[in-house]
């Protein structure tokens, strides 16, 4: 019993914790001088909920407390939860930045075990997918892959500059990306690698630009990326659509002979537009949306 009452007190201390503003991301020391003590956060929270429960008509008599749909996780964000289903469905489109009241959800949702979990459960799919695949045995097999927030992460960049609530900045970021030091997403590199012991050819399409080639070659050779047939990079200048771009030159690998039978990316622009692929499969990216 008293393990049962240590452990909600310290889910509580956490579901507080989550509503931080984004200083809180700066370092373990200073997460620990934003949080409130724990009897500080047992009684808000025990007052909230009686405030909620007294005032809302209830529509079942059973009434859950913790979990996705309980009233202590809403303190911890679950209208950002709403808006990150809505931004992966493509429901919401063009939006500019992340609500600055979701920051800390979405600093929780990245660095935590969510985002990997989630993209966890996108390359599972996508290798039983592969798998069944029937080759035909002339090489000609491609899967094109994104490279931001799909291959590499940018989520080192990300934390320092808000978790997507500040508006882009091309220039800090640019800098960011000449750094090379963009770490791998770990559940992408084994859907990489378990295309290539099958044969299937993967191919590079990404937004980032000619001059860029070859920090990006070196970025993805230190994370542990070789084997790739192309890596195609915007050139200089272009005026397109990501969508328009991307769907461009996957028409171009079809027209000379290639069978793109897998696209991956984190954005919609990277799997809309014909031709898409025979499947692609979308990753989470609650950080920025690109049309
Ligand atoms: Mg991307």
């Amino acid at each position: 019993m008293a393990m049962a009452t240590a452990k909600l007190l310290l889910l509580m201390v956490l579901v507080a914790a989550s509503s931080c503003d984004g200083s809180a991301w700066r370092g373990p020391l200073s997460r620990l001088r934003m949080l409130p003590t724990a009897q500080y956060v047992v009684e808000a929270a025990a007052e909230r909920l009686k405030e909620d429960v007294s005032s809302a008509p209830l529509i079942h008599a059973l009434h859950p407390l913790l979990g996705s749909a309980g009233d202590f996780s809403r303190r911890a964000g679950v209208p950002c939860d709403s808006w990150r289903l809505a931004v992966e469905t493509y429901n919401k489109r063009d939006w500019t930045t992340v609500p600055a009241s979701c920051e800390g959800y979405v600093g929780h949702y990245m660095l935590g075990g969510h985002y990997r979990r989630d993209s966890r459960v996108v390359v599972d799919e996508a290798v039983a997918y592969a798998e069944t695949l029937n080759l035909g045995g002339n090489g000609k097999e491609v899967w094109v892959f994104d490279i931001d927030e799909t291959s590499l992460s940018n989520l080192p960049y990300y934390a320092n500059h808000g978790f997507g609530t500040k508006p882009y900045n091309a220039t800090s970021f640019n800098e960011y990306v000449l750094e090379g030091s963009a770490p791998v997403l770990p559940e992408t590199q084994r859907l990489f690698k378990k295309l290539i012991s099958l044969g299937i050819k993967p191919v590079f399409l990404t937004g980032r630009t000619e001059d860029q080639r070859a920090i990006t070659v070196a970025n993805l050779r230190r994370q542990g990326y070789s084997g790739w047939m192309k890596l195609l990079l915007k050139p200089v200048g272009l005026k397109a659509t990501a969508i328009a771009y991307k769907s461009g030159e996957r028409q171009k690998l079809q027209d000379a002979g290639f069978v793109i039978v897998g696209n991956i990316g984190d954005q919609w622009s990277d799997i809309l537009g014909a031709p898409e692929g025979a499947r692609t499969f979308k990753l989470p990216d609650p950080l920025y949306y690109i049309g």
